[in-house]
């Protein structure tokens, strides 16, 4: 089947009990056993809960994975994959992913024993020289973030089969519908579907998606091991915006990229990136694996942070706020909001400046959309 059916039917049959087209919430905590040992596949909801397991196969249906996993956010997601590795175990991750994830890395895991060495991972000669015999996993956001670099992942699977290390792809900004790191040779798919998923910033959640068995078997035991899943409610507000995920994405896309086109050209626009441009310098890798660019845009100001502040004030219809994906457009200072947990100096290295604005593109008419940034742009 199709990708816009299964995100309506994979893992949703109407509810055996009722004929409910929606699936129900399961608001349980524990189920009734008939005898002991003698239950009907459910015995807590940490371990298993049908309003979940209805958001798992969808999503697994979605990366076209074998199994799927819901958590209670991305974080918890990333944090659970991490139960993979003990003791003096090596990461590769790229230096341009989430702060959070930057920072869990750093901050929680480094001091527990594991070893992390961040790399541009769209250079891949960066990558293998990063590998060690204790390296056992690269982990990688492409297109990344905010600075939408493309990391060639068929290339990179390769090298991490070549070297027996697995390949993590978060695929939050592209989202399943534009890009399906599973079928380009990555072992493991990690959401933050308070994204493009959930798609109305409503949620918070998160979910890993493979096709090994063994790493499944590994990961489901840490999923109810450590217990950070996701409530029967918010499963179903995932699911329910799983089911327009197609028509959002495309809608997202098109305002995305007349918004790159107008950004391209502004006077106070100093350098645009947006990987749907053909100017942009990952066009081409990100037109090979991807069938579509996505609504995240991240630009250079001709200013500083002075400059930067005012124009994040200045837009009415976009709101100043961290997260993105919503169908409202979002903008936000990487630097002083969703990135500041990242040390200054090493934010500006990797060219996260005082001038460096997102933008998260929603779905409103176009016209709405760059008449409030054009202003905003205008107004120092
Ligand atoms: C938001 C985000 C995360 C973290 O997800 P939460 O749901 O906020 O915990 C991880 N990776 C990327 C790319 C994100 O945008």
């Amino acid at each position: 089947m199709k990708f816009e059916t299964l995100a309506i039917h994979a893992g949703q049959e109407p509810d055996p009990q009722t004929g409910a087209i929606a699936v129900p919430i399961y608001q349980t905590a524990t189920y009734a056993q008939r005898a002991i040992g003698d239950n009907k596949g459910y015995e807590y909801s940490r371990t298993h809960n049908p309003t979940r397991k209805a958001l798992e196969e969808c999503l697994a249906a979605l990366e076209n994975g074998k199994y799927g996993m819901g958590f209670a956010s991305g974080m918890a997601a990333t944090s659970t994959t991490m139960a993979l590795f003990s003791n003096g175990d090596h990461i590769i991750c790229g230096d341009d992913v989430y702060g959070g994830t930057f920072r869990v890395f750093e901050k929680i895991f480094r001091p527990w024993g594991l070893d992390f060495t961040f790399v541009d991972t769209t250079i891949l000669g960066e990558i293998e020289k990063a590998i060690k015999p204790t390296t056992r996993m690269i982990w990688l956001e492409t297109p990344s973030n905010p600075l939408l670099k493309v990391t060639d992942l068929r290339a990179t699977a390769a090298l991490a089969k070549k070297h027996g290390v697995l390949l993590a792809v978060d695929n939050t900004f592209a989202s399943p519908f534009f890009q399906r790191p599973l079928e380009l040779g990555a072992d493991i798919v990690v959401h933050s579907t308070t994204k493009f998923l959930g798609g109305h910033s409503d949620v918070v959640g998160g979910a890993i998606v493979t096709s090994d068995p063994k790493i499944f078997e590994r990961l489901s035991f840490s999923q109810n091991a450590i217990g950070a899943v996701p409530g029967p409610f918010d499963c179903w507000i995932v699911l329910r915006g799983l089911k327009t995920l197609a028509l959002r994405m495309r809608a997202h896309e098109a305002n995305a990229l007349a918004i790159a086109q107008h950004l391209a050209k502004h006077r106070r626009v100093k350098k645009i990136l947006y990987p749907g441009l053909p100017s942009d310098q990952y066009h081409a890798v990100a037109k090979s694996q991807m069938s579509g660019f996505g609504a995240l845009i991240s630009f250079y100001l001709d200013g500083g942070e002075a400059q930067a502040r005012k124009v994040c004030a200045a837009t009415r219809v976009f709101a100043l706020a961290e997260s993105l994906g919503g169908v409202e457009s979002l903008i936000e200072h990487p630097g002083l909001m969703t990135h500041a947990s990242i040390p200054k100096e090493i934010r500006e290295a990797r060219g996260l400046g005082d001038s460096l604005i997102r933008l998260s593109i929603g779905i409103e008419h176009v016209d709405d959309l760059l008449a409030d940034i054009d202003g905003a742009l205008n107004s120092y």
